[in-house]
């Protein structure tokens, strides 16, 4: 991977982690708005259904921030790029799609 192919990659973890922060604040003032007026909500197992897919996907965009920091720590050690499985380079094409990629294509394996 080129200086230049790392400093693209690290704009994109930077862009898609205010991204993830921005939908998060959304999802905060949907959440105050809809407890300040629980009467727009009159139907209590529709609210409840909500609140539980509002937490879920809260939920889902902390892990992902998790994983896109993760990315950047590991961005500054020299192994930035390898397969952690077979050590061969994960195209640059494959850490743009998904930044916090860890595994080659040929390695690629459910990851955590
Ligand atoms: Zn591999």
């Amino acid at each position: 991977m080129t200086e230049h192919e790392q400093r693209e990659i690290a704009s994109l973890i930077h862009h898609r982690l205010a991204e993830v922060d921005a939908a998060e604040h959304a999802a905060e003032l949907t959440r105050a708005r809809i407890e300040r007026s629980p009467g727009d909500h009159p139907d209590q197992a529709d609210a409840a259904f909500h609140r539980e897919a509002a937490r879920a996907a809260s939920t889902r965009r902390a892990a992902r921030a998790a994983r896109l920091r993760s990315a950047l720590h590991r961005m500054d050690r020299p192994d930035f790029g390898r397969c952690c499985v077979c050590g061969d380079a994960i195209p640059v094409g494959r850490l743009r799609a998904d930044p916090g990629a860890r595994r080659c294509p040929a390695c690629l394996a459910p990851e955590s």
